[in-house]
């Protein structure tokens, strides 16, 4: 792997003292379970805000954000440290290109990740978007035949554009479970996560306001419409996440060249033909041999062996 320029971080101090506060004591609490890195991928559709998501948590631009579709970016990973603490966040380009998931953007992200390991896996939607289609569900296999089922075990769903008034004099709570329950459900059927697994899957939903026209409280802190100070919650369900005790995914050759991880039984089609030839073709096959044998021995000579039904 390629030496990773780690930063001190110190954008944090950009965050109002409230928010410095918080972050610190979750960095404290990870370094006490022995946390000392946490690797954060971050994927999702084009111009959900996923590198808006990045300079919001380190508290600096760091990748370029735009409004319009920027074609051939690769991803890029931001290092800071912090009190013997290291944030890694890996940024990614949208995985859609003329509505299918386009497979090299694809590839080249899993290149990018190769001998790293994810610990948490954000991604982001936008919370003012009043549908999920086919093509969500493209994006959450890609995802799933790239990492492993696993990943979703150590993700969390992040909705961009939290500021917003539902449409229709929906409340905004209701908006807000009823666009998390449908990603939810999408996220489900494209990881093909079965009810029996449910409780091994709780993945939380958080809310994100990016916009430098985001309500702040009395300390300064950026809010959501509730009055939730967002940045320190987004990184406390990061690292509750971090903790859950599930395995983080190690993205190694075998991963990325290998078949697909969740098929890995597709490993058994050669030793199941081997079987097959075995126990089923080879005697098959002796059958047919002696049967041909048999038809090609002389009349006289079925007549010797009495099997035949001529009389002479
Ligand atoms: P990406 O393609 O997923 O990386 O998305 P970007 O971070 O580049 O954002 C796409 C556009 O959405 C930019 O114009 C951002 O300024 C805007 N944007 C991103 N997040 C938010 C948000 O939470 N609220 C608002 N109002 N705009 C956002
Ligand atoms: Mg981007």
């Amino acid at each position: 792997m390629a030496a990773q320029l780690v930063r001190e971080w110190t954008s944090i101090q950009q965050f109002p003292c409230a928010t410095q506060t918080k972050l610190l004591e979750l960095v404290g609490k990870l370094k006490q379970e022995n946390v000392n890195t946490l690797t954060i991928l971050v994927m999702g559709k084009g111009g959900v805000g996923k590198s808006s998501t990045v300079n919001s948590i380190i508290g600096e631009r760091v990748v370029a954000v735009s409004a319009f579709q920027s074609e051939g970016q690769r991803p890029v990973m931001v290092s800071r440290s912090r009190a013997g603490f290291t944030l890694n966040i890996i940024d990614t380009p949208g995985l859609i290109e003329g509505g299918y998931v386009n497979d090299q953007a694809l590839q080249i992200i899993k290149r990018f990740l190769l001998n790293k390991t994810i610990d948490v896996l954000l991604y982001v939607d936008r919370l003012d978007a009043y549908r999920v289609d086919n093509l969500d569900r493209q994006v959450i296999k890609a995802i799933t035949d790239s990492f492993g089922k696993g990943i979703w075990q150590r993700s969390l769903v992040v909705l961009t554009h939290a500021q917003l008034s539902p449409p229709d004099g929906l409340n905004y709570d209701d908006f807000f479970s009823r666009r998390s329950d449908a990603l939810l459900k999408v996220i489900r059927m494209g990881a093909r996560i079965k009810k029996s697994e449910l409780k091994d899957f709780a993945i939380p939903v958080v809310l994100v306001e990016n916009s430098g026209r985001c309500n702040t409280n009395d300390s300064a802190e950026k809010i959501l419409p509730n009055g939730t100070s967002w940045i320190p919650s987004l990184v406390e369900t990061i690292t509750n996440v971090a903790s859950n005790g599930s395995k983080s995914i190690l993205v190694d050759k075998k991963l990325i060249d290998g078949p697909n991880p969740n098929e890995r039984h597709k490993l058994l089609i050669p030793v199941i033909l081997a079987l097959q030839y075995l126990f089923v073709v080879k005697p098959i096959q002796r059958t047919i041999k002696a049967d041909i044998s048999r038809e090609m021995k002389s009349l006289w000579e079925l007549r010797d062996m009495g099997l035949s039904g001529n009389r002479f």
